[in-house]
């Protein structure tokens, strides 16, 4: 018996069967865009922990970092007693956020828990109570962001009622939309006809969106769309919030994906890549909302621990030292030009090294989640780690650390190449 299959039977055993795992393989240790697991056998990764460890596993700066920190002290909650690092980080987001203008942040556990953040700095500085979300969207797994992602099965799935005051509106989805020729524009007009029609404007607190949709299908909205709304947000007395917890820290090419179209939201969420795999996340935005909210009204006890805030800093330092926007977007360059020359059935598409192809069966739209998961089981098979994702489960994600070589990444896509030509037609 494997060591492997020896921990999984006793995780059956002992972890709730809800939690799952896409590999019953289990980790032993990871080194830049690699794992290893307890059988000695190493994998490529083209999922980074769903988009965390860019900066690879175990880079140098941040093991040394957390190292020295946690040696230091671990916590003292800085709501009772601060330390720089913390304040450091929040200067440094405020810096890197778009917008020019002056900012704030405060720091969290985790995305979902920025994202309920967000909503409730938005509905204190409006005094509104409505939430504006969109179709595939994907915010958290707490009640309130249970209530603002989108898919039913598996995140919502008997586990209501959810919170209220939340409205759906249709997506700029170009692959999708695109029979009904609908750009940017005119899509965003589509989902204002909504929120005027269902919510009233007066009532809106915030319209919050993914700059490039995550778990929903790496869903790139048409050009025109986000700045649309960012626009109609603003003349309407709503706060625009970009979730940018997936799309963050170089992933899409730039520090952020609302750098794309010059979009420059009132807040921002951020979490996964901040921290080289420790957990953190926050929330940056305009200084007068930020700073609207009474003291003690944003916080937690582990929000913004200090080992996480040491590793966010040597994550941001490195960054900026392997210039990792750049490398997002040689990566992304690889991936779809590969990807695209196998006239495959669907649509390739992302941005920066944040890639993934929609299956569809030939000649239609229907999507053909089959196929993607019998791709994904082929490349787990042959060592490759991939994710899949979409709102009809027909997308193969990948997002390798941007650290990845040339010869990892070159490896990894013929794993994944004879995967796709194993399961052709
Ligand atoms: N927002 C987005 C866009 C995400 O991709 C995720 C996680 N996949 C979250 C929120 C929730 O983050 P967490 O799992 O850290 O709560």
């Amino acid at each position: 018996m494997s060591e492997s299959a020896k921990l999984h039977d006793r995780r059956l055993r002992a972890v709730a069967q809800g939690v799952g795992s896409v590999t019953s393989s289990y980790v032993s240790h990871g080194r830049g865009a690699t794992v290893v697991d307890v059988d000695g056998r190493e994998w490529i990764d083209f999922a980074s922990g769903i988009a965390v460890t860019s900066v690879g596993h175990a880079d140098p700066r941040v093991v040394a970092a957390v190292q020295e920190q946690v040696a230091r002290f671990a916590h003292t909650c800085f709501m009772v007693a601060p330390y720089e690092s913390y304040v450091a980080v929040c200067e440094q987001l405020n810096a890197l956020t778009p917008g020019t203008f002056e900012k704030r942040s405060a720091l969290f556990n985790s995305g979902a828990e920025a994202v309920e953040n967000a909503v409730k700095i938005a509905r204190h500085v409006t005094g509104r109570p409505a939430v504006v979300v969109f179709d595939h969207a994907y915010h958290g797994r707490t009640n309130l962001t249970m209530a603002l992602t989108s898919k039913a099965m598996p995140y919502k799935h008997r586990f209501g009622p959810f919170a209220p005051e939340v409205y759906r509106v249709p997506m700029s989805y170009p692959f999708r939309d695109g029979l009904d020729g609908l750009d940017g524009p005119a899509a965003a007009a589509r989902a204002i006809d909504v929120i005027c029609k269902q919510v009233g404007a007066d009532n809106v607190a915030a319209v919050l969106i993914e700059p490039v949709q995550g778990e929903g299908g790496f869903i790139v909205p048409a050009p025109g769309f986000l700045p649309a709304l960012a626009e109609w947000a603003r003349g309407n007395g709503a706060l625009f919030v970009a979730d940018e917890i997936q799309t963050g820290f170089c992933r899409t090419g730039d520090w952020f994906a609302c750098h794309d179209e010059g979009v420059e939201p009132d807040l921002v969420t951020t979490a996964k890549g901040i921290a080289g795999g420790m957990p953190l996340a926050a929330v940056t935005g305009r200084a007068e909302y930020m700073d609207a909210v009474h003291p003690g009204g944003l916080g937690g006890t582990y929000g913004g621990n200090p080992v996480a805030c040491a590793a966010a800093l040597a994550t941001l330092e490195t960054m900026r030292v392997l210039d990792l926007s750049a490398a997002a977007r040689r990566i992304g360059t690889v991936l779809t030009s590969r990807l695209g020359a196998l006239g495959l059935s669907g649509e390739v598409r992302g941005r920066g090294a944040m890639v993934a192809v929609e299956f569809v069966l030939p000649g239609s739209l229907v999507p053909d989640p089959g196929r993607t998961q019998a791709v994904a089981r082929a490349c787990l098979r042959d060592g490759l780690l991939v994710l899949t994702c979409g709102t009809y489960g027909n997308v193969l994600r990948l997002l390798p650390p941007l650290v990845i070589t040339d010869a990892q990444l070159a490896r990894g896509m013929a794993i994944l190449e004879d995967a796709l030509r194993a399961t052709a037609g």
